[in-house]
């Protein structure tokens, strides 16, 4: 049995391999290869994913502008690379510097929802990031709550559940999707105590565990507490990899899945069918993943 990556970013810039291959089309690609870019692309990435038993790849959109780019590659990748379009709490701005997201870029966002809704395995990702350069006013953690209610609501009418990144705001996190009713969801790569996690937990929530678990205490401590039940297994390349400043790939979800293995004193093959059958339960439409695979 293979692993699920319930979170990560293929559209991001680290991986360009989308606009090489529109180059590729029209024969131009040596114009669209900057002097030094890495020649390892996308598509290696998802072919060395596959060939280390990689079953099926969540990904999630921060901006609108991701959302065609995560469409296009699930069409490349049929029953394998599974997209969730949704709004990040924090959003880049033209000027580069990150700011917090605004009921405007949801308005965006929308209509490109409605459009791909039939074929989204969920609405992610969405949230409450609560660190202090981005949400340093009340007005700035209020527009946050506002766009993340309304895209609660959006994932409940369209029966989807929610991919959720929650940061120095587990706990507002955890609350007001119970507040909102919220019943299936994913919390990656949680950031809060146990204590907190452990809420979710009672409202049936799950957590999604990255690589760079080896290198951090916090989520050791986490899935200590936490039941094997309700643990997902995730990436989130191409950042929280095993080692830090490099890029991850969804290959390293086996990474994540060994390190629970060793603090749950159980074999990483139980771990890997336990958080597959996990990630099935949470994300209905994962089922057709085992066509292609
Ligand atoms: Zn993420």
């Amino acid at each position: 049995m293979g692993a699920v990556d319930c979170h990560c970013h293929l559209a991001a810039p680290e991986f360009r391999e989308i606009e090489r291959s529109i180059c590729y089309q029209v024969k131009l690609q040596l114009t669209c290869l900057l002097p030094g870019e890495d020649v390892q692309d996308i598509e290696s990435v998802l072919e060395e994913a596959k060939k280390c038993k990689v079953l099926a790849l969540v990904v999630v959109a921060e901006y609108t502008e991701d959302f065609e780019k995560i469409i296009q590659l699930s069409e490349r990748y049929p029953g394998f690379v599974f997209p969730c379009l949704g709004i990040h709490p924090v959003q880049s701005s033209p000027t580069g510097n990150d700011r917090s997201v605004t009921l405007k870029d949801l308005d965006e966002a929308l209509p490109l929802i409605e459009l791909y809704k039939d074929r989204l395995l969920a609405i992610g990702e969405v949230g409450l990031d609560f660190t202090p350069r981005f949400a340093s006013t009340d007005e700035q953690k209020e527009g946050q709550r506002q766009v993340l209610i309304k895209q609660i609501q959006l994932a409940k009418q369209l029966n989807l559940p929610l991919n959720v990144h929650s940061r120095s705001a587990g706990r507002p996190t955890i609350n007001l999707l119970k507040e909102q009713g919220a019943e299936r969801v994913l919390l990656h790569a949680f950031d809060g105590k146990p204590s907190v996690a452990m809420e979710g937990v009672k409202a049936g929530y799950f957590f999604s565990i990255p690589p760079s678990i080896i290198r951090s205490e916090q989520k050791q401590k986490l899935v200590k507490q936490l039941p094997l039940e309700n643990l997902c297994l995730e990436t989130d390349s191409p950042v929280l990899g095993p080692e830090k400043q490099v890029r991850n790939e969804p290959k390293n979800v086996f990474i994540a899945a060994e390190y629970i293995a060793k603090i749950k004193g159980i074999s990483v093959e139980e771990v890997i069918g336990i958080t597959t059958q996990n990630a099935q339960k949470l994300f209905p439409r994962l089922k057709n993943f085992s066509e292609h695979n």
